[in-house]
């Protein structure tokens, strides 16, 4: 709720709207107290006088009647109607829609041909007829502008039902026993409020204008009462020879409206879920670059090479440092392992390689990464286009997420393919056929006409990696394309993958969670935490005798098959906050051996044998070191 309304409060127009709005409703609310001219006494001796006149501040109507008084008090009236209109529409409206949601069926079918009905006719035909058959009057006007608005909210609300109708949190509910009344109002309710509010502050405005609208047909408030309406109709005679008297109501409904919908944009704007997550404030093409330091130089040796990367989110004031100076390096044919807990920066750090991170709020700081010995950090967006998914391909966690639901997945690679090579259409389906075969799918030729939903997850992720192998790239980064599958599955994965690697002598930068993986694939591995790198080298010689105290712990919680009765040991304690990261070693708090000179300024990361740790007080391993 408060990350809503910070949103909200540096919306400058919306919160300009609140205040405007805010302003008229007080004097609406004031209005019995202000010491005004009663609205509807008639002077004829003073009729149309001027604004600015003595004792009639907006000057009088034909009737000799006070305008202020009368548009104050109007104001009131239309503004009461408006959202009583508003509330009752929503709230009948809001019911409809959730109850034919929820339970389908028939019921919805019967419901919503009803609400159907209503919405063929045109908007202000059925409000006239309404009015009609009940009789002019402000009740009745009421009624017709809340009964011609029922549909549009039913017909929203249904739409937003029915896909939560079936979504696991429902069908928890359901096995837990719930009622169906009770999973409307616990689980369906609180997720539907904040598009009924969204959809009333953005329908407000237009109530009152159409209550406005009747009432100056005459239809609506009757004399002598005013409301805004009805005071721009009785206006109406004299609009060339007295503007004045039209004016004011007119310039009132253009505030009131224009308030009304720069408020309820903006609250729009701050509540809708899908806009929460900054899309508002529309990612860039590529990620900013702000570095804070030299370009280092290149020292490093490999196709890619990561030199002090590093990449932060800057939030409001915060800055979360999710990556604080990686150096990795991957060769041809080699494939490198990237470890950590979640939330170590794995993902940043693989997206910064080719300005994916999504900024705002993502800034890359400082360091370099070098494609062949080219910078890629701050390169032109045309050269990170062509990189991207060319020479180096990503292959993500989930397929279902990545692969577009409604294309057959032929068509997806065809896409991939046609992006960066010039291919006609006949010759991309055929070299995605061939994807599909390197890739061991069985059957290519029919499988290209498959939709993501009708293969299993293992084939899906192969066709992700067919993707990513589309415009026979240099380097892949692979993040994490086997958690989401079963074992057997992640086997065949991981042994394709070092196949391809065999035999398209690619690099590949592997990251992961699981040391068992990063066995079975890795030559080398880094282990991360807390946004850096605390101990890199050799696959075996880091898993057999790990250095830093956290990679120690980490292959301490891995179970082994076969290994016998052991205690598993998790870590205690949690990695601390990116945004408030503590001086000196980031596990010291974790850590048993911690001593206090650990605490104090950055610890470097130190080559020791075959590998570098960032620890003052590296394990040791005497029988291993008296080996070599
Ligand atoms: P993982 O190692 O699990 O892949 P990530 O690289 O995704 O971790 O995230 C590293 C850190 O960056 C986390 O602390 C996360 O909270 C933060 N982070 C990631 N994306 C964003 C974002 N869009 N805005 C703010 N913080 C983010
Ligand atoms: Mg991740």
């Amino acid at each position: 709720m408060t990350a809503a309304f910070l949103l909200f409060s540096r919306n400058r127009m919306a919160l300009a709207g609140g205040v405007i709005l805010f302003i008229v409703l007080l004097l609406a609310l004031a209005v019995p107290l202000l010491p005004l001219a009663d609205p509807d006494v008639t002077n004829t001796a003073n009729r149309f006088r001027p604004p600015f006149s003595d004792g009639a501040l907006l000057g009088t109507d034909h009737l000799g009647r006070d305008l202020l008084s009368r548009l104050l008090w109007g104001t009131r009236l239309s503004l009461a109607v408006g959202f009583a209109a508003a509330t009752i529409a929503a709230t009948i409206g809001a019911a409809i829609g959730v109850v034919a949601g929820f339970y389908g069926g028939r019921l919805d079918n019967i419901i919503m041909r009803g609400v159907d009905m209503l919405m063929a006719f045109p908007y202000i035909l059925l409000a006239l007829a309404i009015v009609a058959a009940l009789g002019p009057g402000l009740l009745n006007a009421l009624i017709a502008v809340a009964a011609v608005n029922v549909p549009f909210f039913a017909r929203n609300i249904r739409g937003i039902t029915v896909g939560l109708a079936h979504k696991e949190f429902v069908d928890a509910a359901r096995l837990s026993g719930l009622s169906r009344p009770q999973i409307i109002l616990t689980e369906i309710l609180p997720n539907v409020l904040p598009v009924i509010v969204i959809a009333m502050s953005t329908t407000i405005g237009w109530m009152i204008l159409e209550t406005a609208g009747l009432s100056f047909l005459g239809l609506g408030s009757q004399p002598p009462q005013a409301d805004l309406g009805s005071m721009l109709g009785e206006a109406r005679a004299a609009l060339i020879s007295h503007p004045h008297t039209s004016v004011v109501p007119g310039v009132m409904i253009l505030i009131i409206v224009m308030s009304i919908n720069l408020l309820g944009d903006g609250i729009r704007d701050a509540l809708d879920p899908r806009l929460k997550s900054g899309a508002l404030s529309r990612p860039m093409a590529a990620t900013r670059v702000k570095r804070e330091g030299p370009v280092p130089e290149p020292t490093l040796d490999g196709i890619l090479t990561l030199e002090g990367l590093k990449t932060e989110f800057h939030v409001g004031t915060r800055r979360l440092r999710a990556v604080g100076g990686v150096s990795l390096a991957v060769r041809p044919g080699e494939c490198l392992g990237i470890i950590g807990e979640s939330g170590s920066g794995k993902s940043v750090t693989a997206l910064s390689v080719t300005g994916l991170v999504a900024s705002p709020p993502g800034v890359i700081t400082g360091g370099a990464v070098r494609y062949r010995g080219e910078d890629l950090i701050g390169a032109p967006y045309e050269r990170l286009r062509a990189v991207r998914g060319g020479e180096i391909a990503y292959i993500f966690q989930d397929p279902l997420a990545t692969l577009h639901p409604l294309y057959r997945v032929g068509d997806q690679l065809v896409e991939a393919i046609q992006a960066h090579q010039n291919l006609g259409r006949k010759e991309a389906s055929a070299k995605a056929v061939e994807l599909l075969r390197d890739v061991r799918i069985p059957n290519p030729e029919r499988r290209i006409a498959n939709y993501p939903h009708e293969m299993s997850g293992g084939m899906r992720q192969r066709v992700g990696i067919a993707m990513a192998l589309a415009n026979d790239p240099e380097v892949i980064i692979a993040d994490e394309p086997t958690t989401a599958l079963d074992v057997t599955v992640q086997a065949q994965i991981l042994s394709l993958l070092d196949d391809l690697r065999r035999s398209r002598d690619l690099a590949i930068v592997f990251i992961t969670h699981d040391f068992g993986v990063v066995a079975q694939l890795c030559d080398r591995v880094a282990v991360m935490y807390a946004g850096k790198v605390v101990e890199e080298g050799p696959t075996r010689s880091v898993l057999e005798a790990p250095r830093h105290p956290y990679t120690a712990r980490l292959i301490a919680c891995v179970p082994e098959l076969g290994g016998g009765r052991r205690r598993l040991e998790a870590i205690p304690g949690l990695p601390p906050p990116v945004d408030r990261l503590p001086d000196g070693c980031a596990f010291a708090d974790r850590c048993a051996k911690v001593r206090p000179v650990c605490r104090e300024g950055d610890i470097p990361l130190a080559p020791q044998g075959d590998r570098a740790v960032r620890c003052l007080f590296p394990e040791e391993h005497p029988s291993r070191e008296a080996a070599e």
